[in-house]
């Protein structure tokens, strides 16, 4: 299925390069296990979304002595309402780099855009913003969102949207879209009505191209990572009891990114949720 979906986009004159590694599902997973030293470059919008999405990939890349680079968009400065922007800018800031520490991760790039106003970023500047990092890291796997935002965040969307295009147009490394699966939606429903967060759409289990199932370790430190971003995981791990709540986003899950993403993410103006 990757290498039909690669060879429909290189058929396109404007499509991207082959990626120079073409793995298949199950290799994907093995590979990350390996000391190949792999790079893996990690683009987000808010303190958190890494912990949530990437954790353990991302210990699992250091662990077997791969590279972790994280970038990501804002400071999540309106993630907070008893302390003024600056101050949960600074705050989430640190959460963020107590969480990366947790993971033995210290790239960091912050793009510095305002909580809440990625969508209103320049496509061409964000989309550029992503591309010299690539060129710069040269990462062998790139994480994000898909056009869902898991949560249909418009930030998460917008980070998806520079991202994609970013690395068609530079056409290095393989890009993996945080995903959820149906069974997931299902299983965790009364989580997220308790929680108030909506997952707007999922995937079967089929379509998913990466499963980061975290073994004890990684559990452990997965765990000390959402925990580090205590301003916005406290709340939600009283509400539901710490061991539901450490148990909610365990397996990470991406899939590849397919022609609709790159013709959504190609275009300033359609901005929003992917249809
Ligand atoms: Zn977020």
């Amino acid at each position: 299925m990757l290498d039909n979906m690669y060879d429909r986009h290189n058929s396109r004159p404007d499509g991207p390069r082959r990626p120079k590694h073409r793995s298949r599902p199950h290799q994907l997973a093995d590979r990350f296990h390996t000391r190949e030293h792999t790079t893996l470059l990690g683009v987000w919008a808010h303190p958190d979304d890494e912990a949530y999405l990437s954790a353990a990939l991302m210990h699992r890349v250091r662990k077997a002595g791969g590279r972790v680079v994280v970038a990501t968009a804002t400071l999540g400065e309106a993630g907070l309402d008893s302390l003024s922007p600056d101050q949960v800018a600074v705050l989430r800031h640190q959460e963020l780099q107590d969480a990366l520490a947790v993971l033995d991760v210290r790239d960091l790039h912050i793009f510095g855009y305002p909580d809440g106003g990625c969508p209103d970023v320049d496509h061409g500047e964000g989309v550029e913003r992503v591309e010299a990092l690539i060129r710069d890291v040269r990462p062998d796997f790139i994480v994000t969102f898909g056009p869902d935002g898991i949560t249909g965040h418009p930030d998460h969307a917008a980070v998806s949207r520079w991202t994609i295009e970013a690395w068609r147009r530079v056409g290095h490394g393989e890009l993996l879209l945080a995903t959820t699966t149906d069974a997931f939606r299902i299983e965790k429903d009364s989580v997220h009505e308790q929680l108030g967060v909506s997952i707007p759409q999922s995937v079967p289990d089929g379509d998913v191209a990466l499963r980061v199932t975290p073994n004890l370790a990684e559990r452990a430190r997965k765990r000390d990572a959402l925990d580090a971003h205590h301003s916005q995981t406290a709340p939600f791990a009283e509400l539901l009891g710490y061991s539901a709540f450490h148990d909610w986003f365990v397996d990470e899950c991406f899939r590849t990114p397919t022609p609709d993403d790159l013709e959504w993410a190609a275009h300033a103006e359609t901005a929003g949720l992917a249809t």
